[in-house]
């Protein structure tokens, strides 16, 4: 049995170090905000690269609350992609503007940016581009659009820790971004986490008023804020872990070079497309095919997980049918979306397992 993302695996090799912290925390019942926070945010921060980082009880709150720093409101449009996790769609339905999709890249399967000019109107405020699968979108290019029209940019970095574009991580491009720490992401607490990056003093700020009932001191309260904070007990295992998401990001690589090696001669298989100077961090090894139900059944026969990410695309989904979007409204999105399968990865796979799944999917494509 080969899973998509098996935890097991890391816990077994971390389990001393997560333990001990978990205690420490019991012990000292600094549950709520306190030093086990601040940690763990003062360390993110210095990792990607950003000067403040704001913890949120997950990624779609971290995302909603950049939404809401940025002040973008009703009437509003956001660009994004139709390919992602609801979330992003969600967070933008939040603070009651509109998400407005723009059709994909066929190679890289993030957002085509020559195409986004298109879709700017007199109410686009903000563009939230998603690194698909951990592979980065080029943002020098993004943030050039998005000076041109005076635009807001939100990465979404839920998919993309550690995802560089010559030597500077996601995260650091954007006005401010948002991280997923979700369990199978490529940082996962052991419940829900997120956290907000950003270089902006003010707009840091107006986050950790926002997570936090609005207030800076503990009885006064500058705007109505919520209850998105991130726990010190997810924070505490996301300190643990964050020492060791260089190495495990290096053995996700590795394992997509794998992948690679047996996969790239069958003309057949599209496996994923990286660019110079670009690195793919793989929190999903996503590869196109034909015959695609066909090659997941023989994969699930041997005891092999697989998935698609993303079955049905965002325009297509019946929560947001009040936008009125239609089938075929983006070709390159629903063409991909028919023929993409998500393989097992994370750190710990072994070649072998790798080879068993590659020999199996060659067998079937031919
Ligand atoms: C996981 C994910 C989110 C949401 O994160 P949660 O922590 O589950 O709320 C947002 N965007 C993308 C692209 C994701 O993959």
């Amino acid at each position: 049995m080969i899973k998509l993302v098996d935890l097991d695996k890391q816990y077994e090799k971390i389990k001393k170090e997560i333990n001990e912290k978990i205690t420490e925390v019991l012990n000292s019942k600094q549950f709520i905000k306190g030093k086990y926070l601040k940690e763990f945010e003062d360390s993110f921060a210095e990792a990607i690269g950003d000067k403040y980082c704001t913890g949120c009880s997950n990624g779609t709150s971290a995302l909603f609350t950049s939404l809401k720093a940025l002040d973008i409101k009703e009437g509003d449009e956001v660009i994004t992609v139709p390919n992602t996790f609801i979330a992003t769609a969600e967070a933008i339905c939040h603070v009651n503007a509109v998400p407005v999709f723009a059709d994909i890249n066929e190679k890289t399967y993030n957002i085509d940016i020559d195409n986004i000019e298109k879709h700017i109107t007199k109410r686009t405020r903000a563009i939230i581009p998603v690194h698909l699968y951990g592979n980065p979108l080029d943002m020098n290019k993004l943030m050039e659009i998005a000076k041109i029209y005076k635009l807001k940019v939100i990465e979404d970095c839920a998919q993309s820790h550690l995802a560089s574009i010559n030597g500077k991580f996601t995260g650091t491009f954007g006005d401010i971004n948002a991280f997923s720490f979700f369990p199978g992401k490529n940082l996962g607490a052991y419940g829900d986490a997120g956290a907000i990056i950003t270089n902006s003093q003010v707009l840091y700020e107006k986050t950790k008023m926002l997570v936090d009932h609005g207030r800076k001191d503990k009885y006064i309260h500058e705007m109505i804020g919520y209850n998105n904070r991130m726990d010190a007990l997810q924070a505490a295992v996301l300190t643990v872990k964050l020492k060791h998401l260089k190495e495990w990001t290096q053995m996700r690589i590795k394992n997509a070079e794998t992948y690679n090696k047996y996969l790239k001669d069958n003309p057949k298989i599209i496996i994923p497309c990286t660019e110079p100077g670009f690195i793919h961090v793989y929190h999903l090894y996503v590869v196109r095919l034909p015959s695609r139900d066909k090659v997941m059944n023989k994969l699930k026969e041997n005891g092999i997980e697989c998935s698609i990410h993303y079955p049905v695309p965002l325009h297509l989904q019946p929560a947001l049918r009040f936008l009125k979007y239609k089938q075929n409204d983006f070709p390159i999105c629903e063409k991909i979306s028919a023929e993409i399968i998500s393989l097992p990865m994370y750190p710990e796979l072994t070649e072998d397992e790798i080879k068993f799944v590659c020999d199996i999917i060659n067998n079937e494509v031919i």
